[in-house]
């Protein structure tokens, strides 16, 4: 098969064909000169590595009704808000299950990738761990201890399984619990993240000590914050559909301007479908509708590119025949690929190809 149009990827935006042989880039080169000569399926649409969500609550699957009233803090702070009371009252079973529903609905959405905050401690990561088995995807944990005071024993153990661990907020951990977590995370060659200035201002001072590998939100930050993040080196994860529901947004159109790396995520799973897309065009309408647009380029790389970079696996957002994970085949028209990609984009749009010996139908 020949795909003809634009690749979308690490590199930029460019007019190109795609050749696929059973699932997989086997060329890619300048429109009219494949070769082909009639032999082969050509279909027009824009080529793209398959995103990340980089901003999820999996576990929160387990419920999917309408939120009650309240502020964001009563529904998702820990230890007792409303979320931690429904995993709590939900079964291991019901959560593995929701978990595992979550992800397939993600893989069906093209997704080769997730970032998720486990709560729950180590049988929390566990869970999630046995809820992703076989599924064609790269899902980094971010796990949760649950004893405060910190107990060495259990954050040892939760790191042992996780890929770094993820605490609520700086107002929520003391700063001797963020420091201590921190510096277990580096011990063990492991990442630390957090939420950040999601319900009211947090002064970086706070946040930003000890300096983690990824925030979250930052929907009530000053321009000078944003500018405190950006110099220390730290991406966000914004998740502008979860902040909408609480009557706020993050200023993506300043995040853009002044250089911020940015990563788009859905955030509970509770609140919202875990779709990128969705997101994608709600955080560009959004933005539009604040009279602070943002472009759709900047929101194509934060789902489809710097979420690979930070993984530490660049070549998952390149469109080549060495990429990991196969890209995805939209059909969509090639004027604009941002734009199309950004506003356009659902699981019917994709191709699916047939390759031997893949589960689900992953690669395309
Ligand atoms: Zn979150």
């Amino acid at each position: 098969m020949i795909v003809e149009g634009a690749i979308l990827d690490i590199d930029g935006i460019r007019p190109a064909y795609v050749r696929f042989r059973h699932g997989r880039v086997v060329e890619t080169g300048a429109i009219g000169a494949d070769g082909g000569r009639g032999r082969e399926r050509r279909v027009h649409g824009i080529v793209v590595p398959p995103p990340v969500n980089a901003h999820t609550h999996l576990g929160d699957a387990v419920s999917v009704r309408e939120p009650p009233r309240g502020s964001v803090s009563t529904l998702v702070r820990p230890p007792d808000g409303y979320k931690f009371r429904l995993l709590a009252d939900s079964t291991a079973t019901e959560k593995r299950r929701a978990m595992r529903r979550a992800l397939h609905r993600m893989v069906r959405e093209g997704l080769a990738g997730a970032i998720d905050f486990r709560e729950e401690g180590r049988a929390g990561v566990e869970l999630l761990r046995a809820a992703a088995q076989d599924l064609p995807l790269r899902l980094f944990v971010f796990g949760r201890p649950v004893r405060r005071p910190l107990d060495p024993t259990e954050l040892r153990e939760v790191l042992d399984l996780a890929d770094g661990i993820g605490l609520s907020s700086a107002q929520d951990e003391t700063q001797e619990t963020r420091r201590a977590v921190a510096r277990a995370c580096r011990a063990k060659g492991k990442r630390y993240a957090l939420h950040a200035s999601e319900a009211r201002r947090e002064d970086p001072q706070e946040f930003l000590d000890p300096v983690p590998d990824l925030l979250v939100h930052l929907a009530r930050a000053t321009a000078t914050d944003l500018e405190t993040v950006r110099d220390a080196g730290v991406p966000v994860a914004v998740c502008p559909r979860s902040n909408a529901l609480f009557g706020r947004q993050p200023d993506l159109a300043r995040m853009e301007r002044i250089g911020l790396t940015v990563l788009l995520g859905t955030d509970n799973a509770m609140f919202h479908a875990p779709s990128i897309w969705r997101e994608l065009e709600f955080a560009y309408v959004g933005s539009r509708l604040r009279h602070r647009p943002v472009s759709a380029d900047f929101l194509a790389r934060a789902a489809l590119v710097e979420p690979w970079r930070w993984l530490g696996a660049p070549e998952a957002a390149r469109v080549g025949p060495d990429a990991p994970f196969p890209p995805l085949v939209l059909r969509l028209p090639p004027e604009d690929p941002a734009y199309q990609v950004v506003t356009r984009t659902t699981e019917h749009l994709m191709v699916r190809g047939r390759p031997p010996g893949r589960r689900g139908g992953r690669a395309r």
